[in-house]
């Protein structure tokens, strides 16, 4: 049994490809009944989004996904029922776009020198005025024939070690759960599993995270394979966590999972919802 719950996606605001509103439809044509949709660092499709999600009776949450430097990796926390109007929130992320965008020339200037030119025009023709991420580049790379696939740019370009890497500083963990917290939201460790932190280092952060208020982990999330579904839901139980779901959907051909195919949280996993009067719905379903 699945719970229609997706709480991880992204439009054409941020890497997405569906705009907010071709992502709610779809969204309902799948089945999703409460949804949050959380662009990298970026709140600007949210009234849009919500908007659709009445006309389809979807119930909406405003989310966000912010890319976060901590001990020198990058992490990804998700803030759920945040205020997309605070505007601590809109100024920090006005910030963090300037950052995008001088971390794209250095992306552009990275692969000029491994012979790709006008990388930062290409990549901008597939973000238009969003927020400029790696997925653009790869996207424009794909269509340049420099590899065949999104997956495949990234391999040989965009990761540690490769022409289109920049070491960028995102802010700090501390200052997203805090702008979390201002904004009214809670605060989610996205796709814990893709970290690839040892064992000590995964329990360093997850005691950082609770005792920075930390909501919950992704549990259930597109970016987990299977078997750490059990995983991470041990690991929320022992940090007193709750746990969330999400299919971290970018749109069609470009992720793991499809919106509505989430499978249920494990036995014992506390849902980041559970007191949600957003999620009552579907306890009365
Ligand atoms: P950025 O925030 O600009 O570093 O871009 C990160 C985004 O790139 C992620 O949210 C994913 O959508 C995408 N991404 C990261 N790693 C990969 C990968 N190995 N393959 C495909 N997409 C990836
Ligand atoms: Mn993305
Ligand atoms: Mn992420
Ligand atoms: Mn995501």
């Amino acid at each position: 049994m699945s719970v229609p719950i997706d709480l991880h996606c992204h439009s054409t605001m941020s890497d997405g490809l569906l705009s907010p509103e071709e992502l709610v439809a779809h969204a309902a044509s799948k089945g999703v009944r409460v949804l949050a949709l959380t662009d990298h660092d970026e709140v600007g499709g949210l009234a849009r989004a919500r908007a659709a999600a009445e006309q389809q009776g979807i119930c909406f949450i405003d989310g966000v996904e912010i890319s976060v430097t901590w001990r020198k990796r990058t992490l990804h926390v998700v803030g759920l029922r945040v205020n997309p109007r605070h505007a601590g929130l809109l100024a920090a992320f006005a910030t963090v776009r300037q950052g995008r965008d001088a971390r794209a020339r250095q992306i552009a200037d990275g692969l000029a020198k491994a012979g790709i030119a006008d990388a930062y025009e290409g990549a901008r023709e597939f973000s238009g005025n969003s927020v400029m991420t790696r997925s653009h580049f790869a996207q424009f790379m794909v269509k340049r024939g420099h590899a065949k696939n999104v997956k495949s740019v990234f391999k040989k370009y965009m990761v540690k070690g490769k022409p289109g890497y920049v070491n960028h500083e995102w802010m700090s963990l501390e200052e997203a759960m805090q702008l979390i917290r201002d904004s009214g939201g809670v605060a989610v460790l996205a796709h814990p599993g893709r970290y690839d932190l040892g064992f000590v280092n995964m329990h360093l952060l997850l005691n950082e995270f609770r005792d920075l208020g930390g909501a919950a982990i992704e549990v259930v999330t597109g970016s987990h394979q299977p078997p750490q579904y059990e995983q991470f839901a041990k690991l929320a139980h022992r940090f007193d966590l709750k746990a969330s779901q999400g299919s971290d959907y970018h749109g069609p051909g470009m992720s793991y999972m499809d919106m509505g195919r989430l499978p249920a949280l494990p036995a014992g996993c506390v849902p980041v919802w559970q007191d949600w009067p957003e999620a009552s719905q579907l306890q009365a379903s």
